[in-house]
C-alpha cells in the first residue's frame, strides 16, 4: 500500500483479479457510482482509474449547479443532486464546501427571454422555486451586473456552487474506500474481456480483473475505452475553459451565480475574486486518439484569448475592470452528445456493460444522483424510468459519421444557454 492524493491509500496493482464490479474512471461519474453500489451492499467493487484520484477534468469545473435545465429529467436529476449535496458531508463524514447563493440568469434578447419564461414555467411545474426578479432586486444578489441591455432576469434561490469541485468525486471515492471499494490508481483500462455476450474481465496495464459488471466513466476517454468492445459511443471531447481573479473590492461569497444567456458566459465569486468561464462560439473538439501516450488534462493547450472575448461580450453588462489580474486559468475536456443530454445506463449489446458519459459540461453537478440511480440500475438489473431519455440506445445511425455528430455537438455548445425547456409530463 502507499498514500495516494488526499490520504487514500492504493493498492499499486489490483489486489484482486476477482472482483464484481468494475468502474473505470474516478471522476465524477465514476466516484459516485462506486460509492453508492458499495452504499447498496455490493462488496466487491473496484475503482480503477489511469491517474490519480479525481485528477482530471472533474477538479477543474466552475462547480455551479442548475436545477431548471432544458429537459425535466435533466432537471430532476439536478434537484436530487442539490439535496444530496445538502447533506453530503453528514451521510458521507467528507468535506464538501458548497455555498447556496441562489442563481440569477439573464436575458439579453427576444429569443432567450422565451426560453427564461419557459424556465420560469417549467421549474414551478417541477416544484422548483424560480421566478422573475427586478433589476433592483438583481443589484442586491449580483451587484457586478447592471441593467444595460437586459430584458429579463430570472432567480433560482435554491441553486448552489462548489468552492472547490475536486471535493465531490474525492468525497466519495474515500467514503467508497471506507465501503470496501477498492482503488486501483495509476491502473490504465486496455481491454474488456467479452465471453458469449456477457463482460467476463477488464485487461489493465497491471493485469486482469475479472469481473461480470463494469462502468465505463472514463470521461473524455470513455468512448475510447468503449471501443475495446467495438461500441460506438456517440460524445466528443470539448475544451471548456475558466478563468478566476484576484480579489475584487466588493465581492462576497454569498453573491449569486451569474449566466447571460446569449453570450454564453457564466460568473461566480472564488475567494474574494471572480470565476467566469464559458461557451465559445468555434468550439475545439478533440480526437483523444491524436493525444500521445500519456497526455493527462493538464497537458491541454489552453487559450485565454477565447475568454477575453467572451469577457469583452458581457462588458455592458459586467463592471469589470480592464486590467484585472487572473489568478488562476484552468481548462478540461468534458464531452458533448449531438441532443445535449448525458449518456448514462446499460449497453444492451453487452450484458454487464454500462456507460456515464456524455456529460455536456454538466456532470459535476449531477453526478450525485447519477451515481445513485446507475447504481440502482446495477443492483436491481431493472432499467429506470428516470434514466430512459439518457439511453445509448436512444441515437440512431444519424450520428455514425463523425461529421454529423461534430456539427450537432457544437450546435449544442454554441447554444447552451438558448433551448426552449420541455415541460415535464411525469409526476
Ligand atoms: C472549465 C470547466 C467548467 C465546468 N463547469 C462545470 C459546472 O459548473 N458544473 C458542472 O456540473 N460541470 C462543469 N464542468 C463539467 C464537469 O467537469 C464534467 O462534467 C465532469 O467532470 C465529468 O466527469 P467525468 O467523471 O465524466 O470525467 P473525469 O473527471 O475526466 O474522469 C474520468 C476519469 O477516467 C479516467 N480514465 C480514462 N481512461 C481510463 C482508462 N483507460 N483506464 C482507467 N481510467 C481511465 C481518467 O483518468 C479520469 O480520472 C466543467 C468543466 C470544465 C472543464
Amino acid at each position: 500500500m502507499q498514500a495516494g492524493r488526499g490520504g487514500l491509500s492504493i493498492w499499486k496493482k489490483p489486489a484482486t483479479r476477482d472482483t464484481e464490479v468494475v468502474v473505470i474512471g474516478s471522476g465524477a461519474f465514476g466516484s459516485s457510482t462506486a460509492y453508492h453500489l458499495a452504499a447498496l451492499g455490493h462488496k466487491g467493487v473496484a475503482l480503477v482509474d489511469a491517474h490519480e484520484i479525481a485528477s482530471q477534468t472533474s477538479p477543474r469545473a466552475a462547480g455551479l449547479t442548475k436545477q431548471v435545465r432544458s429537459h425535466p429529467d435533466m432537471s430532476r436529476l439536478a434537484m436530487l443532486s442539490v439535496q444530496k449535496i445538502l447533506r453530503f458531508t453528514e451521510e458521507l463524514g467528507e468535506p464538501l464546501t458548497y455555498v447556496q447563493s441562489g442563481s440569477v440568469n439573464i436575458a439579453r434578447g427576444d429569443d432567450d427571454e422565451a426560453v427564461i419564461r419557459g424556465e420560469i414555467t417549467a421549474g414551478k411545474a417541477l416544484g422548483l422555486e424560480t421566478y422573475e426578479i427586478s433589476f433592483d432586486e438583481m443589484s442586491l444578489l449580483a451587484p457586478l451586473i447592471r441593467p444595460a441591455g437586459i430584458r429579463i432576469i430570472a432567480y433560482t434561490p435554491s441553486d448552489l456552487y462548489l468552492e472547490e469541485p475536486g471535493q465531490l468525486p474525492l468525497g466519495y471515492a474515500r467514503a467508497a474506500q471506507k465501503q470496501g471499494v477498492s482503488l486501483l490508481l495509476n491502473t490504465r483500462v486496455t481491454g474488456i474481456r467479452v465471453q458469449d455476450g456477457r463482460v467476463a474481465a477488464v485487461a489493465t496495464d497491471k493485469g486482469e480483473i475479472h469481473a461480470r459488471i463494469v462502468v465505463d466513466a472514463a470521461g473524455a476517454w470513455a468512448r475510447l475505452v468503449a471501443e475495446q468492445v467495438r461500441l460506438r459511443v456517440p460524445i466528443l471531447p470539448v475544451r471548456h475553459q475558466l478563468y478566476i481573479t484576484d480579489p475584487i473590492p466588493g465581492i462576497e461569497p454569498d453573491h449569486a451565480i451569474c449566466r447571460i444567456y446569449d453570450a454564453g458566459v457564466y460568473m461566480r465569486p472564488h475567494q474574494g475574486g471572480l470565476l467566469l468561464g464559458g461557451y465559445e462560439r468555434d468550439p475545439q473538439f478533440h480526437d483523444m486518439h491524436k493525444f500521445p501516450p500519456g497526455f493527462e488534462i493538464r497537458d491541454l493547450p489552453l487559450d485565454l484569448s477565447v475568454l477575453q472575448r467572451l469577457t469583452q461580450s458581457v462588458r455592458a453588462q459586467v463592471l469589470l475592470d480592464d486590467q484585472l489580474p487572473v489568478r488562476e486559468h484552468r481548462g478540461g475536456l468534458p464531452t458533448m452528445t449531438a441532443d445535449g443530454l448525458p449518456i448514462i445506463g446499460p449497453v444492451p449489446a453487452i450484458e454487464g456493460l454500462f456507460v456515464a458519459s456524455g456529460c455536456c459540461v454538466g456532470g459535476l453537478s449531477i453526478s450525485p444522483a447519477v451515481g445513485q440511480m446507475l447504481a440502482e440500475v446495477v443492483h436491481t438489473g431493472k432499467p429506470s424510468p428516470a434514466l430512459e431519455a439518457f439511453s445509448l440506445t436512444r441515437f440512431g445511425r444519424e450520428y455514425e459519421a463523425d461529421a454529423a455528430l461534430h456539427e450537432a455537438c457544437a450546435r449544442q455548445y454554441t447554444g447552451w444557454y438558448s433551448s426552449l425547456p420541455q415541460m415535464p409530463g411525469r409526476g
